[in-house]
């Protein structure tokens, strides 16, 4: 197969796993830079050009897009799906995937335990939202934020209310969440591809602190899920409609709760804490179920 591996960045640990195992394997991989690829979307035959030159003769793409690019990230996707290339990942469940407040509503139509939650975009009455996440503690989100930068803790209703003003008041997006004190600090982090969690971890938060986040000081480590947390991972991932993701659990009391669904996620933490070859799974997933025009929207929806 010849291979597109779209990422900003190609000495990134998940972008250059990516490439080694797809060459282990026979294929030839090129990585693309999201932001440099260019498209013609008028014609009846959709290009995309980069450095100058058509990309053609794809079989599949890997889709490695950043939150920040999101936007034109998805729309270069959709070019190749436009063109029949195979994605790892459709950019319609990206983008799903995205959109927190979306994602949490398709979950929780569907019946997938999480954590409740509310927003809102600036209520009159901060005490009736806080009351819709049965009080304090409670968890405040701001919706753009990545790697646990923007999770606040607040302890009492006095400080929830302070801070979602504080929020509101930066015209910052935010989420309200009850927190989940029996997690004591830690999450599981199930990795989708297809049907199956092929590989899982816990995070443990450092001592004093709640987020569980590497980037935060957490510590990883191997842990057996149950059959539930396993289910819980799989049909998430399938509601979102993406095939490989990263699937964020909590245990509370009453069962796995999903807190996000990640469509790009991070090989590094995970390959080196359960030592399997992610990537090359990845890898025999898009040689076992792509192919030329069997993208399911080709971008469309
Ligand atoms: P980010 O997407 O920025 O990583 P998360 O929503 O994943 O933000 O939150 C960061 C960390 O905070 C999580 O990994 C988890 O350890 C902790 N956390 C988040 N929400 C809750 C909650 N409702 N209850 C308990 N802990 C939480």
């Amino acid at each position: 197969m010849k291979i597109a591996v779209l990422s900003r960045n190609p000495r990134l640990y998940s972008t250059r796993r990516l490439v080694e195992a797809g060459q282990q394997r026979g294929h030839e991989v090129v990585v693309i830079d999201t932001l440099r690829a260019y498209m013609n979307i008028a014609s009846h035959k959709p290009q995309i050009h980069y450095r100058g030159k058509p990309l053609e003769g794809f079989d599949a793409v890997i889709p490695r897009i950043g939150a920040s690019v999101t936007f034109y990230g998805c729309a270069v996707l959709r070019q190749f799906e436009m063109q029949g290339v195979f994605p790892l990942n459709e950019s319609v469940a990206i983008a799903r995937s995205r959109d927190k407040l979306r994602a949490l509503q398709l979950l929780s139509r569907r019946g997938v335990g999480l954590p409740v939650t509310g927003f809102a975009h600036s209520p009159d009455d901060i005490p009736d939202l806080i009351q819709m996440v049965n009080g304090a503690p409670l968890v405040i989100k701001v919706l753009e934020g990545t790697q646990g930068i923007g999770v606040v803790l607040c302890e009492t209703e006095k400080a929830a209310e302070s801070v979602i003003e504080a929020f509101m008041g930066l015209k910052q997006d935010i989420m309200v969440q009850e927190y989940i004190k029996e997690a004591g600090g830690a999450d599981i982090r199930c990795f989708v591809v297809g049907d199956k969690v092929i590989a899982s971890m816990k995070r443990q938060a450092k001592p004093g602190e709640f987020r569980s986040n590497l980037h935060r000081g957490g510590t990883a480590s191997l842990i057996k899920i149950t059959p539930e947390e396993r289910m819980t991972a799989i049909r998430a991932a399938k509601v979102m409609g993406l095939n490989v993701a990263g699937v964020d659990i909590l245990r509370s009391n009453h069962g796995p709760l999903v807190m996000e669904v990640n469509s790009s996620p991070g090989l590094a933490g995970i390959e080196e804490t359960t030592g399997k070859d992610v990537a090359g799974l990845i890898i025999e997933y898009l040689e076992k179920n792509g192919g030329p025009h069997l993208t399911r929207t080709k971008g469309k929806g």
